[in-house]
């Protein structure tokens, strides 16, 4: 029933270097990658600079830096169009020969008396053909000292059509397309068709991009065909909108990949995140980059639009912080805190810390938040002093004080000199523990006290009970 097809699979990924790498472009890179690598193919990364004006080396180099963010390896390229000018003309050239692509002089001026004499008429606008060569057709004769454009000859009559394999089947009548401008009078061609040339020459079997491009395809499937090239499948994402349903945009805060490493998120979460953004598989929802290699198919992606939501990125995050090893997490955050002027050398184990604040947290920088606070007095709140170090909080605090200065530093000690204090003081477990966090850490909420008298040293928490005593 099903012919299979012995075409590899080839996907590739094609931004344009007019920009960081923004969430919509990762998830196509994403799943043009996974689909790849679910099939056992090749994936391909390209860069359409062929906007001069809008593409810059620093979003190049953007583009590398979140790929390799994500993880997204590439097996060919990266392929510069600017580098692959000559090619492209001389694709042009061979049109021009076979008859599949004609010159138009027609000038700028001519084009806007056409298109406004057609909407006089009630017309749609678009080019008459009058330079189109028919058989029988009598063209006009060159005008002197006119460089010309070079138009493709698009089908005049028929359907152009494809089963979208996210949208199901799209066609178009012919009719309704113009005969694109696939050189300038420069000679420079033009965006679309350098995409046909790529997709060509790069054997893609599956364009995997953004829904934006839906009004192109029509274009290049005629243009391929006219190459004689294998039509690609295609496979158009729906976009994604932003927490409040509005088309995702910087008013939401972080959308680019980078933008997101430097919030604190591990790539292993918004890979996780991005893969559900548009693609289930069942009711999963967790799941690791090789699962999701194994499961990722074009069949389930939802045509509609995906909604961006930060509290479930939060919460995956939270989730791979939760699983992420101690001594990684210690790295990340001696580096982290080093950028931030802090000196993790001294003082608490890292490694410890990471152990007892990664569950109380949702990204690295909410980790480096707490965890600075071993090492850098932070300053107690007036509210928090007035509410939670009173006098008798304060006695309380002077009587472990005494505990803690000869007692021995682990937590089955600090936890029995605690337990001592409450006794002596008449105090319950809480009116001794949270003073004691709001003096050690300026924050009445912490994880289990004798850890984290255990994880500060005994110099740094005799000073700060000092400095309320
Ligand atoms: N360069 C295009 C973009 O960044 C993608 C083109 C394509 O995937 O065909 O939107």
């Amino acid at each position: 029933m099903f012919a299979a097809t012995s075409r590899p699979v080839r996907t590739r990924f094609a931004p344009s270097p007019t920009g960081y790498l923004h969430i919509g472009g990762a998830r196509t890179a994403l799943y043009s990658w996974a689909y790849a690598r679910h099939h056992g193919g090749t994936f391909i990364l390209r860069i359409e600079d062929t906007d001069i004006e809008r593409s810059t080396p620093e979003a190049v180099r953007a583009i590398f830096e979140g790929m390799h963010w994500l993880g997204l390896e590439h097996d060919e390229g990266p392929f510069f169009q600017m580098q692959r000018m000559e090619r492209y003309k001389a694709v042009i050239a061979d049109m021009l020969d076979q008859g599949t692509a004609y010159h138009c002089y027609a000038s700028p001026a001519e084009l806007d008396a056409m298109r406004e004499a057609q909407r006089a008429r009630g017309e749609k606008p678009r080019y008459d053909g009058r330079w189109r060569p028919e058989a029988g057709k009598q063209l006009p004769s060159p005008p002197a000292g006119v460089a010309p454009v070079v138009r493709f000859k698009n089908p005049a009559a028929g359907l152009v059509a494809w089963d979208d394999l996210v949208k199901g089947r799209i066609a178009i009548d012919n009719a309704e397309l113009d005969d694109l401008v696939i050189a300038r009078n420069d000679g420079t061609p033009t965006y679309n068709f350098c995409v046909c040339v790529d997709d060509w020459d790069m054997r893609i079997s599956h364009v995997i991009r953004g829904d934006d491009h839906v009004n192109n395809t029509p274009r290049q499937i005629n243009i391929l065909r006219a190459l004689g090239a294998e039509i690609p499948h295609y496979a158009h994402l729906s976009m994604i909108l932003g927490d409040d349903g509005q088309k995702l945009s910087k008013r939401h805060g972080a959308v680019s990949v980078t933008q997101y490493d430097e919030d604190g998120y591990l790539p292993e979460a918004v890979v996780n995140y991005l893969a559900r953004l548009g693609w289930s598989h069942g009711d999963d929802e967790i799941f690791s980059r090789r699962q999701f290699v194994e499961w990722f198919d074009l069949d389930h992606i939802t045509p509609s639009a995906a909604q961006f939501n930060t509290d479930k990125l939060r919460w995956l995050n939270a989730h791979y912080l939760k699983q992420s090893d101690d001594a990684a997490l210690a790295a990340r955050m001696a580096a982290q805190l080093a950028r931030r002027g802090v000196d993790a050398e001294s003082g608490a184990a890292l490694g410890a810390l990471c152990g007892l604040y990664k569950d109380r947290v949702a990204t690295l920088n909410e980790l480096a938040d707490a965890i600075e606070a071993f090492f850098v007095d932070v300053p107690i709140a007036p509210a928090l002093r007035d509410e939670h170090l009173g006098e008798a909080a304060r006695a309380a605090l002077g009587v472990l004080r005494a505990k803690l200065a000869d007692c021995a530093w682990e937590r089955a000690a600090l936890s029995a000199a605690i337990k001592a204090t409450c006794k002596e003081s008449g105090l319950k477990m809480p009116q001794v523990a949270i003073p004691l966090r709001v003096a050690l850490l300026g924050q009445p909420q912490s994880p289990s006290i004798d850890a984290v008298l255990e994880a500060m040293d005994r110099s740094r928490v005799l000073a700060r009970l000092d400095r309320v005593l």
